[in-house]
């Protein structure tokens, strides 16, 4: 059979919410005084939009064969990662089969070392590499999960993340993660009000849900430590990317000091198995948390989980929408699944990805089977204002 050649790679932006999910409107529960690396400057507490966070915006990848069959994927990665796409990555992809998906990373990867290995390069690598798995269900008319290996299980079970894990147990999740609102900067009294809302969202909950927290790198060794040991009396089940991600040794002391029983997660902005090889040997952490359209695509996140599983530690992806869901459910090492509650209030269940894609499917009661259908079996919404600053 004629395997169909790559003719065209294309990049574009898009701003307003889609994978660039911190790109939102005021009054959302995403912006509101969560505590950062930034926290400790007054100006940018309030809002990390006052820092910058929604700076790049969207990705979109979109990769055409000389039979005219498209695939593509989003990640964040706005101008600067169309840049790359169209003068760099492109070149490695065009003229290849569709099927040579692990020497296109591989020369990805290598041709931009010199100035890669992580960050916004790693962000593009992971969009084009989304966007040939897609392309490569398209031209087989197979969705990705049976490309590569198969469900292990029927479907998903999610937690979810937002402001009200009350909320998300009444919609059927199995958990609630919130986003600590205070750090070292704010003292005693933050930690204070920390626990008190973790108290309250236990009384609201019951003893068997789960409640987690994520502190965005926010934290240091000795708060985090403080935090964890208190919010034990009130079940905490993980404590999330509480330091720096470049603090590896930080977070082998605080996996060290967290009472028995409560883990620590970490790694949506690490990338490559060579960042997660790190995690995993210096024992940082219990649960990796990859960024599938961040640490290098789904070709990097299958190598990834590899590593974990010979490690007996769980993979449990960051966000994503699809492009987690297809792998989660070929995993046995990857028993649940994040839900971001793109919900303003955090009070109903949207696509992670709205307004971006069509057929984005949603957990019903905290579940979802993946959809049979080819590729990740999303489309781009026809109304999107989409621009590409650049061609080649
Ligand atoms: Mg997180």
């Amino acid at each position: 059979m004629a395997v169909p050649i790559i003719k065209h790679v294309r990049a574009f932006t898009v701003r307003g919410g889609g994978a660039d999910y911190h790109d939102q409107g005021r009054d959302h529960w995403i912006d509101d005084n969560i505590s950062t690396p930034m926290s400790k400057y007054p100006a940018y507490r309030e809002s990390r939009q006052s820092f910058g966070i929604n700076v790049l915006g969207t990705l979109v990848v979109e990769i055409e064969t000389d039979t005219g069959v498209t695939g593509f994927a989003v990640t964040t990665g706005g101008e600067i990662g169309a840049f790359i796409v169209e003068k760099h990555l492109a070149r490695f992809c065009e003229g290849r089969p569709v099927t040579d998906i692990e020497i296109m990373w591989d020369q990805m990867f290598n041709g931009t070392l010199y100035y890669g290995r992580r960050g916004i390069v790693l962000n593009a690598i992971s969009g084009v590499d989304l966007a040939l798995w897609d392309l490569l269900g398209q031209v087989r008319q197979e969705p990705v999960y049976a490309m590569i290996g198969g469900p292990v299980r029927d479907e998903l079970q999610f937690y979810a993340t937002g402001a009200r894990p009350d909320l998300a147990k009444d919609m059927g999740f199995i958990g609630g993660k919130m986003a600590v609102q205070h750090g070292p900067a704010q003292g005693k009294d933050g930690m204070v009000a920390e626990l008190t809302r973790l108290e309250k969202m236990r009384n609201a909950v019951g003893e068997d849900f789960w409640l987690m927290f994520d502190c965005w790198m926010s934290l240091d060794v000795n708060y985090a430590t403080k935090l964890a040991t208190a919010a034990h009396d009130y079940g905490l089940k993980w404590i999330e990317e509480a330091l720096p991600p470049d603090d590896y040794w930080g977070y082998a002391e605080l996996r060290r000091n967290v009472p028995r029983g409560m883990m620590v997660t970490t790694g949506e902005h690490e990338a490559t198995r060579w960042g997660f090889r790190l995690l995993l040997e210096m024992e940082c952490c219990d649960i990796l948390q990859p960024d599938v359209g961040w640490c290098g695509g789904l070709t990097e996140l299958l190598k990834i989980s590899a590593l974990a599983d010979a490690h007996n530690k769980m993979v449990v992806p960051h966000g994503s929408s699809v492009y987690s869901y297809h792998f989660v459910i070929t995993r046995h090492n990857s028993p649940f699944s994040e839900f971001l509650m793109m919900a303003p209030k955090a009070d109903e269940v949207v696509p992670m990805f709205s307004p971006m894609l069509l057929d984005e499917p949603i957990p019903v009661n905290g579940r979802m089977k993946v959809p049979d259908r080819p590729g990740f079996g999303v489309r781009l919404s026809p109304d999107l204002d989409l621009n590409r600053p650049y061609d080649h």
